[in-house]
């Protein structure tokens, strides 16, 4: 089987198959030698690596991964896919491929049956209808993970890049600097995929912290406080966090807080670094 990489390749496949694209999984095929090498570079994988890819699509990416991981597992959750991958990626005796809903793999059990639980390397061209909760579920879950290598639109790839004070930050920003270290690797024009996408798209590469910038008492309190911080952005922090019951906090016990650190009342979450956000919920998190 040759390599996928180029449109005429990735059609004749489409064509036997007679495969039909299905909006509702996000599915737009990389086309493009230049940008799949671009990715697969970027990810630095040697043959010591197990990579998890999800969406793998008709497998054109999942062959430059066989060729130079360990060992590749690739989450497709479109059945009409499985019977083409195993023909595109019948060559390799690398590959496991599983017909799973991502969002619904146990993916730290995965981690531990196939690769003993040392740290995987996820790449992806992500769908993007759910790339938020993919990347915070790989986080949140504390999966071994030493870098995620992702598509994602250019958008996206700028809010998990931006900083206290701009519009697009918010939780899936501060997730990104409190796990990782994020590099935009490029920008990826709609004319590499098809079908096109209506947006541009940018491949970032997350490597992640052995141990956190910031250390507080309770993690799953911080990232309940911020996202409680941006749920109606143009509340104060006061009344932000008051209103959120899974917090268990009063008005007075968030102004003592914010007086503590020297802020003012009617300060807004949008304002607040992640050092800012590891205080404030280390003074409010109750034992
Ligand atoms: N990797 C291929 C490529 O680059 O050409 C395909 C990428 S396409 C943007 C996204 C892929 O993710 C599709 O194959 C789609 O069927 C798959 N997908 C969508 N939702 C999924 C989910 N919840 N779990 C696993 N795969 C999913």
């Amino acid at each position: 089987m040759a390599y996928l990489g180029n449109p005429g390749r990735t059609v004749e496949v489409l064509q036997k198959y007679n495969f039909s694209f299905q909006k509702k999984f996000g599915q737009n095929f990389l086309i493009d030698e230049h940008i799949l090498e671009k990715i697969v570079d970027s990810a630095c994988i040697t043959k010591d690596d197990c990579v998890l890819e999800i969406g793998p699509g008709i497998g054109t990416m999942t062959q430059y991964l066989a060729e130079r991981a360990g060992s590749v597992i690739a989450v497709e959750i479109d059945k009409a896919l499985i019977p083409v991958l195993a023909d595109t990626l019948s060559e390799y005796d690398n590959v496991t491929v599983l017909n799973e809903d991502i969002l619904k793999v146990d993916i730290p059990a995965l981690v531990r049956e196939k690769n003993n639980n040392r740290p995987i390397k996820v790449v992806a061209n992500l769908p993007y209808y759910i790339t938020t909760p993919i990347v915070m579920g790989l986080f949140e879950s504390h999966v071994p993970l030493d870098s995620i290598t992702i598509m994602v639109q250019k958008e996206v790839a700028e809010r998990m890049q931006v900083g206290p004070g701009t519009k697009d930050y918010g939780a899936l920003s501060l997730a990104v600097a409190y796990y990782s270290k994020a590099e935009v690797v490029t920008i990826v024009s709609p004319n590499c995929f098809i079908p096109k996408p209506n947006v541009a798209s940018a491949v970032i590469r997350l490597q992640v912290h052995r141990e956190p910038p910031v250390k507080v008492k309770n993690e799953g309190f911080l990232f309940d406080v911020i996202r409680a911080s941006f749920r109606q952005r143009r509340k104060t922090l006061v009344n932000g966090l008051s209103n959120a019951p899974e917090l268990k906090v009063t008005k007075e016990e968030v102004v003592q807080a914010l007086l503590a650190m020297d802020k003012p009342e009617t300060v807004r979450g949008e304002t607040f670094t992640l050092e800012e956000f590891a205080r404030l919920s280390d003074i409010l998190w109750k034992e």
